[in-house]
């Protein structure tokens, strides 16, 4: 009898699990891979399109140049997975039946709850978002002069928010644009996660570029045009990039698995408590040891997705799943044309020097985005974006 898989997402979690799924399932599998859009976005290089749209073509990389023509690629709108029934359901209509089901449709941008969070700012989460956000802070530096310049405000200071705001510098330093740009946190520093030797180099390169940071001060209201803080006086704006955090995607709000923040809970075997579903990247929280849950970052979802995928395959032969442990190999960040690395791992080592920039960096952080390309592409396509990472 046929086994029916679907893979649901088309980011690292779907992209990475595609072609481990086509080498580890029987000829008795079915693959059905479903995404709302027919191509891979290199998520994590999306704020380059802040600076430059035409780099778009060279972050993205069409789902039919990653499948092998056996599976079935359904560009789709996923809308809820019946776990019941064992269905997907779409937006169109349709419905997908399955016997295992991958789930790696990513996440939400966060609100907290925040008045007006949810509506006035703009997100960075796909192609259009990050064309969007182009869009808007062009349009801004034209209406603005010298004497009145443009207020763009990033507010989150993590990967996506650092980065975009890099981005946003890099442009208003190419096109001479009478920007002023600030980057809000809520929490005592910029780059949470990271110890003070990261957050002091990002905070001595992003003030570099003259970007104001505003630390320490919870964001209690977003409105049209302005920012409301605990403390801080209300922040007039033209142009608001919020990058606060990840929550699940809506979509997941009625599946029917144990979930928190509409992100679905998974073991270290990226089984949910349904064990037909598995759940990988930022819509999983995967266990880890110490009551740890796994980051939501590109590197973690990359890293799953091939042991979710092997997974799906032992769960059809009725073998014992393997259990995955997120390594972390090391931050890097760029700020505009310049990158950051943090205690980076290459094949097993670490760097002699925990944090640098320069060339090195530059060149490490091009060839992370370049390896994930070449491996759920060929190293001829990786390099054909090289520029643009
Ligand atoms: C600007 C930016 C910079 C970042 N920088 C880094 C970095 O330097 N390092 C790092 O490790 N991480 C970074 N991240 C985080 C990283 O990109 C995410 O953790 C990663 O993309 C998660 O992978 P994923 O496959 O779970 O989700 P995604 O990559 O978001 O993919 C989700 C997929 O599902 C599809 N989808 C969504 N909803 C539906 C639906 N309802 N129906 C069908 N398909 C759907 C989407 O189109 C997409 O194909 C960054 C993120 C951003 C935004």
């Amino acid at each position: 009898m046929t086994t029916r898989v679907v893979v649901l997402g088309a980011g690292y979690a779907g992209a990475g699990a595609i072609p481990k799924l086509e080498s580890e399932l029987g000829a008795d599998a079915e693959l059905t891979w479903i995404s709302d859009t027919d191509y891979h976005l290199v998520l994590h290089e999306a704020h380059r399109v802040i600076r430059d749209p035409g780099v778009a073509e060279k972050i993205t990389v069409p789902t039919e140049d990653i499948k092998s023509p056996s599976t079935t690629f359904v560009q789709g709108s996923v809308e809820n997975v019946d776990v019941e029934e064992r269905v997907v359901e779409l937006a169109d209509g349709e419905d997908v039946e399955y016997d295992y089901a991958l789930v790696g449709i990513g996440s939400d941008t966060a609100t907290y709850g925040i008045d007006g969070m949810g509506e006035h700012p703009l997100t960075l989460k796909s192609l259009e978002d990050a064309r969007e956000i182009h869009d808007k802070v062009k349009e801004a530096a034209r209406e603005a002069t010298r004497e009145d310049p443009a207020t763009v405000v990033v507010g989150g200071a993590g990967l996506s928010g650092i980065q975009s705001t890099g981005e946003i510098a890099e442009f208003r330093d190419r096109h001479n644009a009478p920007i002023d740009i600030y980057l809000v946190e809520a929490l005592p520093e910029i780059f949470p996660p990271g110890d003070s030797e990261i957050q002091g180099a990002l905070r001595h390169r992003l003030e570099d570029r003259d970007i104001e940071i505003l630390t320490d001060d919870p964001i209690t209201a977003a409105n049209e045009d302005s920012i409301e803080f605990d403390e801080r006086d209300v922040l007039d704006y033209d142009v608001f990039l919020w990058t606060g955090g990840v929550t699940g995607p809506s979509e997941l709000g009625e599946v029917d698995v144990d979930k928190e923040h509409n992100r679905l809970n998974a073991e270290s075997n990226l089984q949910t408590a349904d064990d037909r579903v598995f759940a990988v990247g930022d819509c999983a929280m995967v266990e880890q040891a110490d009551d740890e849950v796994a980051p939501p970052t590109a590197q973690a979802a990359w890293q799953a997705a091939d042991v979710a995928a092997e997974n799906i395959a032992r769960a059809i032969e009725g073998r014992r799943l393997k259990t995955w442990t997120y390594e972390d190999q090391g931050t890097l960040i760029s700020v505009g044309e310049t990158a950051l690395a943090h205690e980076v791992q290459m094949n097993g080592f670490s760097s002699p020097v925990r944090t640098f920039n320069g060339t090195p960096a530059k060149v490490l952080k091009k060839g992370a985005a370049a390896r994930w390309i070449a491996k759920i592409t060929s190293w001829p396509t990786a390099l054909q974006s090289w520029d643009a990472l």
